[in-house]
């Protein structure tokens, strides 16, 4: 029944613990929605930032996201294998100017920086330099003032001007690992991926990802940014929350619970296995139906309006 259209989907979990309620939503929305399209989907380790990772957690999490049903179409492809390429693609970017390399410390930046979207915009000290020394430096992609904007499947239209909004970002870091915001796009690319399902926290992060895209020519997804399950204080769950663990033993009410969070269609009959539930999922998933939380967050973040 699958791989019908053009749809290849993924889910991209860092290795950094085990995986929580709030990153099963994001994997349950994902592999629905490419069930829903007959699409493919792709599970990728996110393990560029070794010095993150956890040991036994990437294991861990594929054996948790087995036991729930979940069934990828490729064998998962790990990016700390992936060095070669990052690196290829780091030097095009190098040779065609749009890099530079920064030595400027964080606490250099936040003093002379004003404040952007995510954090003090890096006020472009180095710009102008033109050595070729990088070793222990990070290497910065050179943004500019043309407005990026995309329409998001869930969060509606978004735009940023990257130099004003975030400032020339980090592709490569200082203690030698490719940067997520250049690993994802070169995997997304590579990998083909037509569909980006995944939480709210990377929501700012898409502009950038589409101005890579853009650089280096790639396509661009379609993206859908699901609301983030949050605690009692309003926090995102993270790996370390313990209060929501996932019980690879009795998947079903973890399942049963990210559909209700998603808002999706009740059951017209309650699923007895896992299967059932994925059956299921593949018929009534929609999309349309996850309306946006109306929290302070979301207010703040939508339509950036900030001084040029
Ligand atoms: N690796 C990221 C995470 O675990 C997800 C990145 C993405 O989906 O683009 O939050």
């Amino acid at each position: 029944m699958r791989h019908k259209a053009g749809y290849h989907g993924r889910f991209a979990p860092s290795p950094t613990g085990s995986l929580h309620f709030g990153s099963l939503v994001a994997a349950v929305a994902s592999y629905a929605d490419a069930l829903h399209h007959q699409g493919s989907w792709l599970v990728r380790m996110e393990d560029v930032d070794e010095s993150r990772s956890v040991k036994g957690s990437a294991d861990e999490i594929l054996h948790t996201l087995e036991a729930f049903g979940f069934e990828w179409d490729q064998p998962v492809l790990f990016q700390s294998q992936r060095k070669t390429r990052y690196q290829e693609i780091l030097q095009w970017l190098w040779q065609e100017k749009y890099t530079y390399a920064c030595s400027c410390s964080r606490r250099k930046i936040a003093r002379q920086a004003r404040m952007g979207l995510e954090g003090p915009v890096y006020p472009g000290s180095c710009r102008q330099t033109t050595t070729d020394k990088v070793l222990g430096k990070a290497i910065r992609i050179r943004t500019n003032r043309e407005e990026i904007c995309f329409e998001d499947r869930i969060q509606n239209r978004h735009c940023q001007v990257l130099e004003r909004d975030i400032g020339d970002f980090v592709i490569h870091r200082a203690d030698g690992y490719t940067a997520y915001q250049l690993a994802v796009v070169i995997d997304d690319a590579d990998q083909g991926i037509t569909q980006v399902v995944r939480g709210a926290d990377l929501l700012l992060s898409t502009p950038r990802q589409i101005y890579l895209q853009q650089l280096l020519g790639f396509p661009r997804p379609e993206y859908a940014h699901i609301p983030l399950v949050t605690d009692a204080q309003g926090r995102k769950l993270s790996k370390l929350d313990r209060a929501h663990p996932l019980s690879a033993d009795n998947p079903l009410p973890s399942l049963k619970a990210a559909w209700a969070f998603l808002q999706q269609p009740p059951f017209l009959q309650q699923p007895g296995s896992v299967q059932e539930f994925w059956q299921w999922a593949a018929s009534a998933w929609d999309m349309g139906r996850i309306s946006l939380p109306s929290c302070r967050q979301c207010a703040t973040t939508q339509t950036p309006s900030h001084p040029q």
